[in-house]
């Protein structure tokens, strides 16, 4: 067992470092506070190769491997949740489908401009009335001729309604029945007649991050957008969601990350009763805690990375390294902010905004009940099967 990263793997890293040390962090509270998307900051990702790093050269992308791209979005995650969110969601959920799934006209026609990061496209699974229960897909599409007609709507997609947003690839049931439902997954340009999007929501943290909501009223596309096999739709965005669960460990060990830099340089200065608050044992105990949970949760991320690497299928691993590193960075947060006493409630200190931006990641790619029920499910087939 090597726990050691690869010069290539501690380049990736330290150059990210850097970028989100120099570029992001800088601006981070700002676009917090105004919600304006990072153009400037996707571009720069772009770049760097970030869109293109974990795929094939043979598809236009830059052949490096999953840890990599792991240890990029923990260093984008620990200068701002909101740039390392667009750029997880552009590649985990809007490039992977064309990669694992896409036919080779999909891959020439809208690989290039997503892998370089000139635009961004999203991904729609989840609708109003379908959330966890995914299978509860409502939205419709039905083949007349040479094309599919395609009537609902999706709810809380990221990256959907940018500048630089392309389009989504969506699923919608295709046939079946009530219970059976046959569902399969279409890529759909944006700027489709009747493909609409809603205004930006309100939300709790992540204001930098694009989401919105997708409307489809009679949108015919053209029978060569289904992505993969009809009827695969759900198996292919589940397989999907497991890379995604990964890249939001990642996220997530980079936010709690950052709460622990925050924590040890806060209480390193503030002094009370006559001296630094670090001094205090229950502070040190505190700075413990969290470092330890952090470097478990980054552990288990690195498993998950890896089993990517090896073999392709992290399994039940995406699900732990989720479900631990959301919990841990959601705990973190809270304990930052009260390092940080009162100053920590305020919005001119990074913590409050890592405790508000945080929360989302216990419930999106998945809720933290959905992973224990995925974990617990993998258990009980194991024994089972014994
Ligand atoms: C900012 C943001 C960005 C997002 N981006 C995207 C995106 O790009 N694409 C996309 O498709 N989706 C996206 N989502 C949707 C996200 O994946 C869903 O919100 C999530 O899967 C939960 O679905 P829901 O919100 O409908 O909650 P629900 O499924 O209604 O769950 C509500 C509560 O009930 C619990 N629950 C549900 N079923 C069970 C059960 N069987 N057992 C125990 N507890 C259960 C849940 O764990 C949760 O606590 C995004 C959401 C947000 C907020």
């Amino acid at each position: 067992m090597d726990f050691e990263l690869s010069s290539e793997q501690l380049s990736v890293r330290d150059l990210c470092r850097d970028f989100a040390r120099n570029e992001i962090a800088p601006k981070a509270a700002g676009f917090d506070e105004t919600g304006e998307f990072p153009y400037a900051i996707v571009a720069g990702m772009g770049k760097l190769g970030l869109f293109a790093m974990r795929f094939s050269e043979s598809l236009g992308g830059a052949g490096g491997d999953f840890l990599s791209y792991c240890l990029a979005i923990e260093e984008i995650a620990r200068a701002d949740a909101s740039c390392a969110i667009t750029l997880a969601a552009a590649v985990s959920l809007g490039i992977a489908p064309f990669v694992e799934f896409g036919t080779a006209a999909q891959q020439e026609r809208w690989l290039p401009a997503l892998l370089s990061g000139e635009k961004l496209w999203a991904f729609g699974l989840t609708e109003p009335e379908a959330g966890s229960d995914a299978g509860g897909t409502q939205s419709r599409a039905s083949r007349t001729g040479a094309e599919w007609v395609i009537n609902g709507r999706k709810a809380f997609i990221t990256n959907a309604g940018t500048n630089i947003s392309a389009g989504v690839t969506m699923t919608a049931v295709t046939g079946g029945s009530e219970g059976h439902k046959q569902i399969s997954c279409f890529a759909v340009e944006r700027g489709t007649p009747g493909y609409t999007q809603g205004p930006k929501y309100r939300k709790l943290g992540w204001h930098a991050s694009d989401t919105r909501e997708l409307l489809f009223d009679d949108v015919r596309v053209p029978a060569d957008n289904l992505v993969g096999e009809e009827g695969g739709g759900l198996r292919q965005f589940l397989r999907i969601l497991e890379g995604g669960r990964v890249g939001m460990a990642a996220l997530s060990v980079g936010v709690a990350q950052a709460c622990l830099d925050a924590s040890i340089e806060y209480s390193t200065q503030r002094r009370q009763f006559g001296q630094a608050i670090a001094g205090f044992q229950a502070t040190q105990f505190k700075l413990a805690d969290m470092a330890t949970q952090i470097e478990m949760a980054r552990l288990l991320t690195h498993k998950a990375a890896w089993l990517f690497d090896h073999g392709g299928k992290p399994g039940v691993y995406a699900s732990m390294a989720k479900l631990h590193a959301s919990e841990v960075a959601t705990a973190c947060a809270g304990q930052a902010v009260q390092i940080h006493g009162g100053y920590g409630f305020m919005e001119d200190l990074p913590v409050a905004r890592y405790y508000r931006d945080v929360k989302i990641n216990e419930i999106g790619e998945g809720t933290s009940e959905v992973q224990r029920i995925l974990i617990a499910r993998h258990l009980i087939k194991r024994f089972e099967g014994a």
